[in-house]
């Protein structure tokens, strides 16, 4: 640890003697870039009205897994570990991991997606299980620790707030009394949500208690109105908190997410509040991307378990077994699999359209549960930005009032010791926007990189000089966005009256419990939880997989 934090200090004063050089003005170059990161005219194939064509292969396994995002993943590792190899995934993209993919630009590693996975708490043991078997995580003298490379190092994140850069989100640089009042206030309303009944991520295991679900009738914007929340910081940091993790702002967002967001994880604290020891992050140049590559390398060595470029275009399911015709890209030809069973780790509204006679809470969640689209900017500077003043270049860099989420430094857990070349990955949530899809899918790529460089010259006036390349990744439907309304729903389907206690013997129960299913078709996704984080993600692919028929499927 004291090696880390002398190789960090050295860094900052390193990085601040650069920008201090910094004063020249080279002619900007052309920028180049373009739409990676996801195909989306390969989803659209689900839209088409052509019938795919007839299956030129048929090939049979004990259970087939659509969709390797995190939940899929999860699922094909909870079913190694049952002893259950007979297993095929079928991915659409080139490679597994869905919203948690890295990428490397100018041969930097960095996120296309998901960035961080906060410390997890105990309600989230399967995740903290992972963490374990992946090194991260140990039992050193009675205590769990985790590994420092990966521990997000100080400074951590810092706000562009009236010109100047401050340490942390919550705007404090210059607020008045009244804002402060109002901050205090929240966090006591936080604490009296938490002493009414305890929140948890995964969510399922806090059950469905009533005051969860009043909270859940009513917009969290609604919510602070009547408590006279309004002051235009505080609604600031707020709405930005619920972009950030649900896609949408809190005019949009239930009470129940407002709060969850703080509740289920590090609280809400009022400056000067003690806060005690602050929740770690995990964080990796390429994010998540980290944590997805480990947990596909079983299924690559495996040999032909998992299937990348893969379109699942249908699913079917009767007494004797599941067919699933997916499309291969490569070949343009479609392929016939046969199974005893199938985890449907796809996102609701494509499992809706491609399981045939797909039952009824599919149909209510995917006609129920919005999706925020989401456009993540990968930007490659060869050089250090000059900085304006205040809190040094963090991992977290965000700026107060603007449309865009801020950035994350991929090049932050570095240890080198003099600033360079780097990736920043911008990020910025459409949900709110009425036709963010739209804009997405229509606008040319020099759209988004003018409005991105105008959004992050404001705190950095030479980004325009340094920058070489921007790649944008879209993602019409990245996420469900938790309306009110939608904890109800997705307590409907979890079956949550009698839900057996964690960690107890009625773990496997539990899982059956969190796992929707109809027949042979078994549901994980974290669409089912109502929002999108790993850890929901995680733990509904592992209970699908925990919980699947083991027997080998008869020849
Ligand atoms: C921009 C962004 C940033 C995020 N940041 C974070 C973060 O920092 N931390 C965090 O915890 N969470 C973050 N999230 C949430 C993230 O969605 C979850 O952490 C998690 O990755 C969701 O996994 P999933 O398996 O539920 O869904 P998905 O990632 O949606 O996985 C579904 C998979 O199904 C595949 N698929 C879809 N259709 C088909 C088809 N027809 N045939 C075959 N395959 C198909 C997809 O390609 C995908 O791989 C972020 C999400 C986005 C979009």
């Amino acid at each position: 640890m004291g090696a880390t934090n002398a190789g960090l200090q050295r860094r900052q004063f390193l990085a601040t003697g650069a920008l201090a050089l910094a004063g020249c003005n080279p002619a900007p170059r052309p920028i180049e870039g373009g739409f990676t990161g996801i195909a989306l005219e390969r989803g659209h194939l689900l839209r088409d009205a052509r019938p795919p064509g007839a299956p030129t292969v048929t090939r049979r396994v004990h259970t087939l897994i659509a969709g390797g995002g995190v939940a899929g993943l999860a699922a094909a590792r909870a079913l190694r570990q049952r002893g259950v190899d007979d297993v095929a995934l079928l991915e659409l993209e080139d490679s597994a991991g869905g919203n948690s993919r890295g990428g490397v630009l100018g041969g930097i590693a960095c996120p296309l997606g998901a960035h961080y996975l906060p410390v997890p708490g105990d309600a989230a043991h399967e995740v903290q299980d992972l963490l374990e078997e992946l090194g991260l995580r140990q039992r050193v003298a009675g205590r769990w620790v985790y590994d420092e490379r990966h521990l997000c190092h100080s400074p951590q994140e810092r706000l562009f707030f009236n010109g100047e850069w401050q340490d942390g989100l919550l705007p404090v640089q210059g607020v008045g009394a009244t804002t402060l009042a109002q901050y205090r206030r929240f966090a006591g309303l936080v604490r009296a949500a938490q002493a009414a009944a305890p929140f948890a991520m995964p969510a399922f295991r806090a059950g469905a208690p009533a005051s969860h679900l009043a909270l859940d009738t009513l917009t969290f914007k609604a919510w602070l109105d009547r408590d006279g929340l309004t002051d235009p910081q505080l609604l600031w940091y707020l709405d930005y908190s619920c972009r950030d993790d649900y896609g949408a702002g809190l005019a949009t967002v239930s009470a129940w997410a407002g709060l969850h967001y703080f509740a289920s994880r590090h609280g809400f604290h009022a400056p000067g509040d003690d806060a005690g020891e602050r929740e770690g992050v995990l964080t990796w140049p390429e994010g998540n991307g980290w944590l997805t590559r480990r947990l596909a390398a079983p299924l690559m060595e495996a040999g032909s378990r998992l299937h990348t470029g893969r379109v699942v275009l249908r699913i079917e399911a009767d007494r004797h077994g599941v067919t699933v015709d997916a499309l291969d890209v490569a070949t343009q030809t479609v392929e016939r699999w046969q199974a005893d069973q199938c985890i449907v780790a796809l996102p609701v509204f494509v499992a809706a359209r491609v399981v045939v006679n797909p039952p009824e809470m599919l149909r209510q969640a995917a006609a129920r549960i919005p999706h925020a689209p989401w456009l993540v900017a990968n930007l490659h500077i060869d050089q250090p930005l000059h900085d304006r003043p205040g809190a040094p270049p963090s991992w977290d860099n965000v700026l107060y009032g603007s449309p865009g989420l801020g950035y994350v430094d991929a090049m932050h857990q570095s240890l080198r010791p003099v600033p360079g070349a780097t990736v920043l990955t911008y990020y910025q949530a459409l949900g709110e926007a009425p036709d963010g899809r739209r804009q997405l899918l229509e606008q040319p790529w020099s759209h988004w990189r003018d409005a991105i460089v105008a959004e992050l010259s404001v705190p950095h006036p030479d980004l325009r000089e340094k920058l070489t390349r921007i790649d944008i990744t879209r993602y019409g439907h990245a996420m469900a966005v938790p309306v009110p309304g939608t904890l109800r729903l997705s307590r409907l389907w979890n079956k949550n009256g009698s839900i057996p206690t964690p960690n107890g013997p009625g773990l496997l129960q539990q899982y059956e419990f969190m796992t929707p299913s109809d027949g042979r078709l078994r549901f994980a996704h974290s669409d089912w939880s109502g929002y999108s984080v790993f850890e929901e993600a995680f733990t509904r692919g592992h209970a699908a997989g925990s919980t699947a028929g083991r027997n080998p499927r008869r020849a």
